[in-house]
Order: structure tokens, then C-alpha cells, then sequence
């Protein structure tokens, strides 16, 4: 397995613990993990890229229990082995959108290449914002930005909060479609946590989180 989780809890301070149903994810597989607000999806995704350490239990990415890492351990880890796309994504807003693409390949250690970067961004139809500056991009062009952002190296476990919840239902098909097929391209395992129930009838497996 790409990635599994056993017996994993994580707590605020303050708050309840949060417990999580086990997880795992094959090279090529799509894990669709759905739960209204509030029922700790986002929660869940940090904890899987090594973001925040659970309370308990593991969370293996290629053999490795990124929850037993340090910090700079994991964000070196998450470097070279996981793409995120968060929920609010942030861009470098005195660079533009290539720059911001060229930016992430030169902090993974990748060569940078314009070429991947436009045939990317043509890929998720925001080919055209090349030269924008990320403030100007609306939010469902920063949607896919970031779903950009987190391809452009070509991790082995990709995953998305909310990917589509700024999308029309065009955009939202294009980008699910493009998401399995980039993953399935790089034998990635895909995990996708959100509460758009659009999403449904995509995944080869689903988790219901309450
Ligand atoms: P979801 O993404 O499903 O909406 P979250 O993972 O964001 O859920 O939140 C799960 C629960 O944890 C919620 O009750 C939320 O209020 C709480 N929570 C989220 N972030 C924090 C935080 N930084 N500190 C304390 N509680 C938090
Ligand atoms: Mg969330």
C-alpha cells in the first residue's frame, strides 16, 4: 500500500478526540473520503501529509510513518512524495502563475521546465493565466492553480481538500477527470476528502466520515 492508517485519533486542545476509520490507498487507486462540515476532513488530510501529528496510531506513506517524523523530516518527506491542494490556497502574490509553478519545482529539487508547467495548466484550462498575477485569478482558477501546483511534481499520494467546491459542474467534472487521469499516469494514489456529493459516483473507494 501507497498509503494506510490504523487506529487514528487526533485532538485539539482543548476539544474532544476526533478518531478516524483505518484508510488505505494502492498505487492507481482513487479514495474518495466524504463528510458534511465540521466532521474533520480537513483535519484528517494534514494529518495524512504529515502536517500534524496525531495523538495516536500510524500513518504509513511508502512504509514510512510520517506521524513519527519531525517536522523538517516531514516537510522533506511531504517534499518529495506528496502533493496537496488545500482549501485555501495560498500562492506568492508578488509572483505570477508560472513563477509560482516554476517556484514549487525549484523547492522540490526538480528541474524546472516551462514546458510541463503550460502543458499542465492547459490540462486544467488556465492555460491563458500564465502571465496573471495569482490575485488575479478568480477562486475557482485558484482551485485549479493549486490542483496544479500540487501535480507539478509528480508525487505519489496526491490529496485534495475540497478540490471542486469552487467549480461549476463543467469545471467540476474536468477537474475530478483530470485528477484521476494525472494520477493514474503516475501510478499515484489519489485521496480526496470533501463534501460535495457531485463527487460520488468517481472513486474506486469511499469512506463516509460523521
Ligand atoms: P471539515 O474539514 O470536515 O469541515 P475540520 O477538520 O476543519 O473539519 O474540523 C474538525 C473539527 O475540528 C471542527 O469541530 C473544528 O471546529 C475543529 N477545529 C478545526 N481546526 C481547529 C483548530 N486549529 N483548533 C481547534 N479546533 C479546530
Ligand atoms: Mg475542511
Amino acid at each position: 500500500m501507497l498509503l494506510s492508517t490504523k487506529d487514528l485519533s487526533f485532538e485539539y486542545p482543548g476539544s474532544s478526540e476526533m478518531v478516524f476509520p483505518d484508510l488505505d490507498c494502492g498505487s492507481g487507486e482513487t479514495h474518495l473520503i466524504l463528510g458534511p462540515s465540521g466532521s474533520g476532513k480537513t483535519t484528517l488530510l494534514h494529518l495524512l501529509g504529515g502536517l500534524l501529528k496525531p495523538k495516536s496510531g500510524s500513518i504509513k506513506v511508502n512504509e514510512i510513518d510520517i506521524g513519527k517524523l519531525s517536522g523538517s523530516e516531514a516537510d522533506k518527506f511531504r517534499g518529495q512524495h506528496i502533493g496537496l491542494v488545500f482549501q485555501q490556497p495560498h500562492f506568492v502574490s508578488s509572483l505570477n502563475v508560472e513563477e509560482n509553478l516554476l517556484l514549487a519545482q525549484k523547492l522540490a529539487g526538480q528541474p524546472t521546465s516551462s514546458g510541463k508547467i503550460t502543458e499542465l495548466l492547459e490540462q486544467l484550462g488556465i492555460a491563458e493565466k500564465l502571465k496573471k498575477k495569482t490575485s488575479e485569478l478568480s477562486a475557482g482558477e485558484k482551485q485549479r492553480l493549486s490542483i496544479a501546483r500540487a501535480l507539478i511534481n509528480r508525487p505519489a499520494v496526491i490529496l485534495a481538500d475540497e478540490p471542486t467546491s469552487a467549480l461549476d459542474d463543467d469545471n467540476c467534472k474536468n477537474v475530478i477527470n483530470l485528477l484521476e487521469d494525472l494520477a493514474a499516469q503516475n501510478g499515484s494514489a489519489l485521496i480526496v476528502v470533501t463534501h460535495d456529493k457531485r463527487l460520488m459516483d468517481y472513486f474506486s473507494k469511499k469512506t463516509l466520515l460523521n
